[in-house]
This record gives structure tokens, C-alpha cells and sequence, in this order.
């Protein structure tokens, strides 16, 4: 008899199943078909077409017993719902800020953001793009400046903080530009883009006092905050005894102010916010907020969407749920490591990112790789991933010419408390097979490009 390795010690959800939602298998032949009906964009699938979901941790989670309570205590009032007062309270006490509205979602908030501070020629700069957040810049006549350290656009980095901001380069768009040219720098934690990458506390803190030099605020995407707050836990120096939710508070309290996309950290399949220390921009965001979205104290919401999010956020600052949360996206990439499989490393918070340029050297990037990597993983199990490169980049708005990332992605999103371990058994041995097959694969072009966020509608065909 072999006794266990004592060190190698298991863990468990900290959750059990109440209900259960049916899967669908299909066939390789129909997903040929679905997938020619969708033009190559698996944005364009019928979600029964898929087996499982890995499109996007956004709006997908499972919520608990608390939160499902909590629907049924929604007070349904057009002002003044006890819903919104109990998430004011929440996001005070988790995030810190003084002041919130409610958005329909991340971004509702990011448009008031950018509509209350951007003037047109500004300068915004950030750590690395994101789609939605860029695109509102943009609309609202700013110029989004990318000054994320180098490594986060080395795959193959596995420096521990790759989302940090580069301070040097930060200080010199400050001095060529102006710091009156500099509405807000655009922090993001972790970054999406760069593979869920995050930040540390302590560029955070540089960064304030950086910013608090030239009187630039510091506005946070808190979007996946919990999770960045995490990884500050597991890599920083001296946070190791501290309580994610305390590093949160902390991390938190480095800036002014704060949009959120509550269909990520915090647990709900729908809702925002917009937070804001400083009075005369708050009023500003409350005006506002009620032209695109609805009055302040609902913002786009039910009042049971917002009861729904103010439990979400209590329990997505549990040690306990996010651990296992970024345990299991580390389960899968630790699997496709261990077979060889090109992934984006550090593993990030929210997903496993493949690096299709190392998947198809031999497509060229005007034939969309991660496009192509995307629909062959469909092909191969019913495995809905999401293409993050050429495609969701865009075109410049200037020149009209396609935007060229160094990153060539595709994101296997893991929505919170939806699959098991095994479901990702199942996904990395489709992603393996789809490696070893990768010779075979010829790339996709367009045929059919919307004007803004292309990668949404985008039809394509193989060449
Ligand atoms: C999802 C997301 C947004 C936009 O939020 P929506 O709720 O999808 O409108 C903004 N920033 C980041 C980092 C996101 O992941």
C-alpha cells in the first residue's frame, strides 16, 4: 500500500449544487453547420449550440441562495429603493468611496465617466485598453495612450504584476502633453487584455503619488478589483495575513473614484456602478445618470437587480470564494501547461488565454489566428471561446487602418460557480486536440465588419 503525498493537499468548492441547468451535446457535423451560420464569430452562436460557455465570465455567474432571496425583497419604487441604499452602503464599505450611482452596467458607467471629464484633444491615458472603456473614451473626443509596463505585451513574461503601470512612461506623455491635457489615468485591475494580469499595491500606490503631483486623478476599473486584490494576497510582500477584503479597501483608497461592471466580481447577471470621492463631479455623474439611464438611486436597475448586486458584493470579498474562483481558471491552465499548450502566463484571474500566435505561426495576422482558434475549439467539442486580438482591436480611428496588438488571444473565460472540475477536463483535452490538429488550420476573412466594436457582429469565411 502507497500512502498519499500529505503535501499534496486537495481543496473544494466552498458551495454545493441546489439546481441544475441541462447541457446540450451536439455532433461535430452540426457545429460545422451552426458554425458557418454564425460567420466564424462564435459572438453569433446560439447559446444551446454550446456545450460549454466560455465566451465570457461577464454576466454569467451563478448566484447564491442569499442573492436569490434577495430578489424577492426588491422594493420596486422609482426613487428611493431600500435596494439602492443597501448597495451604497455596500460599495462604501467594500470599496470606499464616497459617492455611487447605479448603472445598467460597467458601461453606463464608463460613458457618465467619460461625458464628465473628457474634453475633446484630451490625452487618457491607462494600463492597456479595454474595448468598451477605450470606445467611450474615444466618443467623448479623447485619446486613449497605452503606458502598461513592457512585459504585459510579452506572452511569455511571467513577471507577477504585469498589469502594472509603467511610471516612466506615464510621466512622459505628462510632460510632453501637459497634465491639463491628462483628465484621469484609466486604471484597470487586472487586466483583461493582458491575460487578467493584475496590479500591485505598491505601483498603485506610486502611481497615486505620481498623479497626486501633477493633480491628476486616479479612476479605477473595478471591474475584476476583488480578483486583482487576490493576487496581491498570494505575490505581494506583506499582504499574505491580510484579508482580501481589506487589500481591497486598500487598493481602493490609492484612487478617486471607480466604474463597475457588477456582471464580473461581484456575482450578478446584471447591473454597475459609478463611484466618486469628489463632490462636483458626483453631482455632475447624478445629472447625468439620469438622461442615459435612469434616476440616481436606480440607474437602469430593479430594485431587485441592485438587493441582488449589494449581496453579490459581500460575498465576492470572501477569501474562501475567490480562491476557488481563481483556483479553477489555475486548474484548467495548469492542465494545458502540463500538455505543452501555448498559454498566456502568469494564469490569469478570470480565464486562460491561448496565444494563437504560437497555436498557427503559419497564418498571417490579416487572417485572424485567435479568430480561427476560436471556431476550431467550437468545432472540436462545442467549446465557446472568444477571440482577443486583430479582430478586437479595431481599426484606427484615424487612419482606418487596422489596429495591430502584439497580443493574438483567445480567452477561455470561467464564469463564477457554473462549471465543475470536470467540465474543465473536458476543455482541455478539446484545446489539446485542437493543438495537435493546428497544421491543418488555414485562417478566416472578413466579409461582413461593423463600424464600432467590430469583433461583436464581425462575419468571416475561411480563405
Ligand atoms: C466588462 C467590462 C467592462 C464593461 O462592462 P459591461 O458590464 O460589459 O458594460 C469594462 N471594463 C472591464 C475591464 C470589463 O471587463
Amino acid at each position: 500500500m502507497r500512502k498519499r503525498d500529505p503535501s499534496q493537499k486537495s481543496w473544494a468548492e466552498p458551495w454545493k449544487i441546489k439546481m441544475v441547468e441541462p447541457v446540450r451535446r451536439t455532433t461535430p457535423e452540426y457545429r460545422r453547420e451552426r458554425l458557418r451560420e454564425a460567420g466564424y464569430n462564435t459572438f453569433l452562436l446560439a447559446s444551446e449550440d454550446v456545450s460549454i460557455d466560455l465566451l465570457t465570465d461577464s454576466g454569467t455567474s451563478a448566484m447564491s441562495d442569499y442573492q436569490w432571496a434577495g430578489l424577492m425583497l426588491g422594493d420596486e419604487a422609482y426613487a428611493g429603493s431600500r435596494n439602492f441604499y443597501h448597495l451604497e452602503a455596500n460599495v462604501r464599505k467594500f470599496y470606499g468611496y464616497k459617492h455611487v450611482v447605479p448603472t445598467h452596467q460597467g458601461r453606463g458607467a464608463e460613458h457618465l465617466v467619460a461625458q464628465i471629464y473628457i474634453k475633446k484633444g484630451d490625452f487618457v491615458p491607462g494600463n492597456m485598453y479595454f474595448t468598451t472603456t477605450r470606445m467611450h473614451q474615444e466618443l467623448a473626443g479623447g485619446a486613449f495612450v497605452d503606458v502598461i509596463v513592457d512585459e504585459a505585451h510579452d506572452p511569455e513574461s511571467q513577471a507577477p504584476f504585469k498589469g502594472n503601470v509603467d511610471l516612466q512612461k506615464l510621466e512622459d506623455l505628462i510632460k510632453k502633453v501637459g497634465c491639463e491635457a491628462i483628465p484621469y489615468v484609466s486604471l484597470a485591475a487586472t487586466v483583461n487584455m493582458a491575460g487578467g494580469q493584475p496590479v500591485s499595491m505598491q505601483n498603485a500606490r506610486e502611481l497615486r503619488a505620481l498623479c497626486e503631483r501633477y493633480a491628476i486623478p486616479v479612476l479605477l476599473d473595478a471591474t475584476r478589483a476583488v480578483e486583482n486584490a487576490y493576487f496581491i494576497q498570494q505575490r505581494e510582500q506583506g499582504y499574505r495575513e491580510k484579508k482580501v477584503a481589506e487589500i481591497l479597501f486598500e487598493f481602493c483608497s490609492l484612487t478617486d473614484g471607480a466604474w463597475m461592471s457588477a456582471k464580473k466580481d461581484s456575482l450578478v447577471n446584471i447591473g454597475g456602478w459609478l463611484a466618486l470621492n469628489d463632490e462636483e463631479k458626483f453631482d455632475a455623474a447624478r445629472n447625468l445618470v439620469v438622461v442615459y439611464e435612469g434616476l440616481h438611486t436606480y440607474g437602469g436597475l430593479a430594485g431587485r437587480d441592485m438587493e441582488a448586486m449589494a449581496r453579490g458584493i459581500e460575498e465576492s470579498v470572501e477569501d474562501d470564494h475567490i480562491r476557488a474562483r481563481v483556483g479553477q481558471v489555475e486548474y484548467l491552465g495548469q492542465k494545458l501547461l502540463s500538455w505543452d499548450v501555448p498559454v498566456v502566463l502568469p494564469i490569469g484571474g478570470h480565464a486562460v488565454f491561448l496565444d494563437a500566435k504560437r497555436f498557427y505561426p503559419h497564418i498571417p495576422r490579416e487572417n485572424f489566428p485567435a479568430q480561427t482558434l476560436a471556431a476550431q475549439i467550437y468545432l472540436e467539442a462545442g467549446v465557446r471561446t472568444m477571440e482577443r486580438g486583430i479582430l478586437s482591436a479595431g481599426r484606427d480611428p484615424k487612419t482606418g487602418q487596422n489596429r495591430l496588438p502584439r497580443l493574438e488571444l483567445v480567452r477561455a473565460a470561467i464564469p463564477r460557480r457554473v462549471y465543475t472540475q470536470a467540465h474543465m477536463d473536458v476543455t482541455a483535452e478539446a484545446i489539446e486536440e485542437v493543438y495537435w490538429n493546428r497544421k491543418r488550420a488555414s485562417g478566416l476573412r472578413l466579409i461582413y465588419e461593423p463600424r464600432y466594436l467590430r469583433f461583436f457582429q464581425a462575419r468571416l469565411e475561411p480563405v
